[in-house]
């Protein structure tokens, strides 16, 4: 493995930045931390050949990981009820703009697997299905994006279909 530069993580996190901005997301405001993240991002994309999560125990197998290449199936719901993502590389609004500190949070992949493990499938779907009432976009998941991708209505617009 060679060494991530400083400049490489530079790049990475300006980019990541932009792309949560542009979103409606945000990254942690705590900048030095962040980057720490972000440098770990690298390390796992030169380890593995992706961005695992860098606070979890990746299997190393893409199948096996899909789940926690970032941003991770749990980011969007762990933002709704506790503000941060897993790592708190992305946090929520009020978080960003310091009105609300962050606690530790627990794994959601955990609460996923037991859930699978216990509970039927509704039909053959692993996921509800969220409708924007905007402009129609679908996305089958836990929770609807906190924005759409497409026309941008916030997560209050999306409607469960299924
Ligand atoms: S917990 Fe955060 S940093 Fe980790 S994969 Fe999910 S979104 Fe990325």
């Amino acid at each position: 493995m060679t060494e991530i530069t400083d400049a490489e993580v530079e790049k990475l996190y300006s980019k990541l930045k932009k792309e949560a901005e542009e979103s409606g997301y945000f990254l942690n405001p705590d900048i030095e931390f962040t980057k720490g993240l972000v440098r770990s991002l690298l390390i796992n994309e030169q380890r593995y050949g992706y961005w695992a999560c860098p606070c979890r125990l990746a299997a190393g197998i893409k199948e096996k990981d899909l789940d926690i290449i970032c941003p991770c199936d749990y980011r969007d719901a762990d933002l709704n009820e506790f503000g941060t993502c897993y790592c708190a590389l992305y946090v929520s609004e009020e978080v960003a703009k310091g009105k609300k500190q962050v606690s530790s949070i627990p794994e959601r992949r955990n609460q996923k697997k037991l859930v699978e493990q216990n509970t039927p499938l509704l039909g053959n779907l692993k996921y509800p299905v969220w409708r924007c009432k905007v402009c129609g976009y679908l996305c089958a998941r836990d929770q609807p994006p906190l924005v759409c991708p497409i026309c941008k209505a916030k997560q209050e617009r999306f409607e469960r279909m299924i």
